[in-house]
């Protein structure tokens, strides 16, 4: 990883946080970018720093596609270079759909998927050009299995899902990769509101009997972008502690 370039989405919490903190620990420069957590953006890229890599910070809408644009060529600027893209950003909004309003349908779909193709699209010349690049999505086994209360959020994360699939046949001959992990639950923000109740009957459901730990989702995120995997692509790896067997 030393010397080489990341873009991170959604870094300043949980699972983006941790892919963050274990890159830049291995050498490499990391840009994130986050929707609202100024301080935590900010003691982050300290936290960066102290690793003895370069750290930028933007407060920028996933969805919106001038955002990305504009944050990818200040990346490019100030690094170089870009070598590896995550899409990490993402948001949830259970309803079911009978009570689902067109709001809670287009914040997820915008915000989960639409990002993808935002980050995707600003990054994928430069990768291509450069005949090297990593590109990883996080989703989810709701992606896979479908959840009931998640429509928009399944429909975003198996979006996700025939993304990473196409987009890896058309860059493969280009050296550039493109993976992604399928999240069971992880113990972030965006679970620990989940019902008692609920987090217990996931718990019992999945086979390592608890929610897994965002730096243990970060370790096979540095794997898959690293070299080692290099002849891996197309490919997404359940990461759920057995959840979906
Ligand atoms: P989290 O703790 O809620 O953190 C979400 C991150 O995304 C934060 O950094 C947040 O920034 C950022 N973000 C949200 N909306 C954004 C927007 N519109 N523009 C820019 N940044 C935005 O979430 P997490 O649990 O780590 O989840 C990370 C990814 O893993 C998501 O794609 C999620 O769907 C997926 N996943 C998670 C689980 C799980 O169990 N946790 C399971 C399967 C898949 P702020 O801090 O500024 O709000």
């Amino acid at each position: 990883m030393k010397d080489k370039t990341a873009i991170v989405t959604g870094g300043t919490r949980g699972i983006g946080k941790a892919i963050v903190l274990e890159l830049a620990k291995n050498g490499c420069n990391v840009a994130f970018n986050y929707a609202r957590s100024d301080e935590l953006a900010n003691a982050l890229v300290k936290e960066i720093e102290l690793l003895g890599v370069k750290a930028l910070a933007k407060k920028a809408d996933v969805s919106d596609f001038e955002s990305a644009k504009n944050m990818v060529k200040e990346v490019k600027d100030n690094f170089g270079q870009i070598d590896i893209l995550v899409n990490n950003a993402g948001i949830t909004k259970d309803k079911l759909l009978a009570l689902m309003g067109e709001n809670d349908w287009n914040d997820v779909i915008n915000t989960n998927l639409k990002s993808v193709y935002n980050f995707s699209k600003a990054v994928i010349m430069t990768m291509v050009k450069q005949k090297r690049g990593s590109i990883l999505n996080i989703t989810s086994v709701s992606g896979i299995a479908g959840v009931a209360g998640q429509v928009n959020y399944s429909a975003s994360k198996a979006g996700m899902i025939g993304f990473t699939k196409a987009l890896a046949k058309e860059v493969g001959k280009a050296n550039v990769n493109v993976n992604a992990i399928a999240c069971g639950f992880i113990e972030t923000d965006m679970t620990s509101s989940l019902p008692e109740e609920y987090k217990k009957k996931m718990t019992d459901m999945t086979s390592l009997k608890r929610f897994g730990k965002p730096e243990e989702v970060a370790k096979i995120a540095m794997f898959l972008l690293s070299d080692d995997a290099k002849y891996i692509t197309g490919h997404v790896l359940t990461v759920d502690g057995g959840l979906a067997l």
